[in-house]
């Protein structure tokens, strides 16, 4: 039994008196390429991390459900066989995965679950999706329902869609149930196949540098974006048979609709279609073990979702500068929907702590006194980012407990 398994049985025992039956762990990601591709029918490649949320759980008589999370105060409580509506609370996740679940006439009944995790919750790294399929996982084991692991993706991702109300494509769900060790999960997006393409750099890792900065991508910015790609469909296919997503459009497409559309719809595209062909070639440069090669498209995806997607924001700017500043980083990019949240970085080994180093000081407060806040006012300061290596590890992991008591 390793430390994390023990410490939730025993948690569990103190929160609810009771012995649990099952353990399940569900990984966060990190996409190392291909970002505002998924709805666009395109390619993306994430890599399970190793930050993980754990669930225990029993089986209880009755339709209660108990859950409690360790960090969120409350022991949440709800009944399976009422109509669940959404609480605006992190609960929500596991309601909504059982409220699906329902839909789909698995039988379900009461059970009390507790879950702990250390995966940076709102940075991008999906702890959302890890909830969600930690949830489903424990619940389909509970009650003895086979349920294959691109079926639960999908359940789980309608579970953000419909209850959370979070309009989200598949790859993060996919990504925490299907990724095996050592692997990146190229997807495509339009049929949900997937492949495993091997990460065995020899002499460089990834990073994650948290900027912490949370202004999300609005629902407005998002849906912006989302109308300029059909506009740009509309247009190419009107000079092209078969076009029915960016997906399906080339660069060369753009220049016969130059003129038509406006510029800010050519810029748009011109980053999801080329963020495309990105994602392919690094497949290659992880085929052939080139880190170089896939730093420099790393980098080359930044600049695309800065200057022509423009969702990045000044933080995650000035972290891809430092990395390109930094001996021993061969690429950065944002990472995530952007406007905040997380870079992901390409560093030699050897070099990594210079990296945080670096970042530390580059965000450190120029002078030390400047953090005192006024007399009668709270200091206002953001978090500093946090720098931290991940590796790909496997996705989703469930284990039936035989605990005496
Ligand atoms: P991300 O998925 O990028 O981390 P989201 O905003 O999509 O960010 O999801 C974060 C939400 O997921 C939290 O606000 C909380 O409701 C829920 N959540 C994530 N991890 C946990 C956890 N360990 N316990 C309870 N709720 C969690
Ligand atoms: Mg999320």
């Amino acid at each position: 039994m390793d430390n994390n398994q023990y410490l939730m049985i025993s948690a569990y025992g103190s929160y609810f008196a009771e012995i649990p039956h099952y353990f399940v762990t569900a990984p966060g990601r990190v996409n190392l390429i291909g970002e505002h591709t998924d709805y666009n029918d395109g390619f993306v490649l994430p890599i399970a991390i190793d930050r993980r949320i754990y669930a225990t759980a029993r089986p209880m008589y009755g339709d209660l459900v108990k859950a409690k999370s360790v960090g969120f105060d409350e022991m949440e409580e709800f009944h399976i066989r009422e109509e669940l509506k959404k609480r605006d609370l992190w609960v929500d996740y596991l309601m909504g995965v059982v409220d699906e679940m329902k839909k789909d006439s698995y039988d379900l009944n009461g059970f009390w679950v507790l879950f702990r995790s250390d995966v940076p919750i709102g940075s991008g790294l999906s702890s959302s999706a890890a909830l969600e399929v930690a949830s489903g996982l424990l619940i389909s084991s509970l009650f003895e329902h086979d349920i294959d692991r691109l079926e639960l993706a999908k359940i789980a991702r309608r579970a953000e869609q419909n209850f959370v109300g979070v309009n989200c494509g598949i790859m993060d769900q996919m990504a925490t149930l299907l990724c095996t060790e050592d692997h990146a999960l190229f997807i495509d997006c339009r049929d949900q196949s997937h492949r495993q393409v091997p990460v065995a750099f020899s002499d460089a890792g990834f990073m994650v540098v948290d900027t912490k900065v949370k202004r999300k991508l609005d629902n407005s910015a998002y849906n912006e974006r989302r109308e300029q790609c059909e506009a740009a469909v509309k247009a190419v296919a009107k000079n092209k048979k078969g076009v029915t997503a960016l997906r399906d459009a080339e660069i060369s497409d753009l220049d016969g609709i130059a003129g038509n559309v406006d510029d800010v719809i050519i810029k748009r595209a011109r980053h999801v279609i080329s963020e495309n062909e990105r994602v392919k070639k690094a497949v290659a440069m992880l085929e052939k073990n080139d880190a170089e090669g896939f730093g420099k498209l790393m980098n080359e995806s930044h600049e695309s979702l800065k200057n022509d997607y423009q969702v990045s924001c000044d933080e995650l700017d000035r972290v891809v500068e430092i990395a390109k500043e930094t001996g021993g980083v061969l690429g950065a990019r944002m990472t995530g929907a952007g406007f905040g949240g997380c870079v992901v970085a390409l560093v030699k080994k050897g070099s990594e702590q210079t990296f945080a180093d670096k970042i530390t000081a580059a965000f450190a407060p120029e002078e030390p006194d400047s953090r005192e806040p006024e007399e009668g006012k709270e200091a206002d300061l953001p978090d500093p980012p946090e720098v931290f290596s991940v590796r790909p590890v496997g996705g989703a992991t469930v284990e039936k407990l035989d605990i005496k008591s």
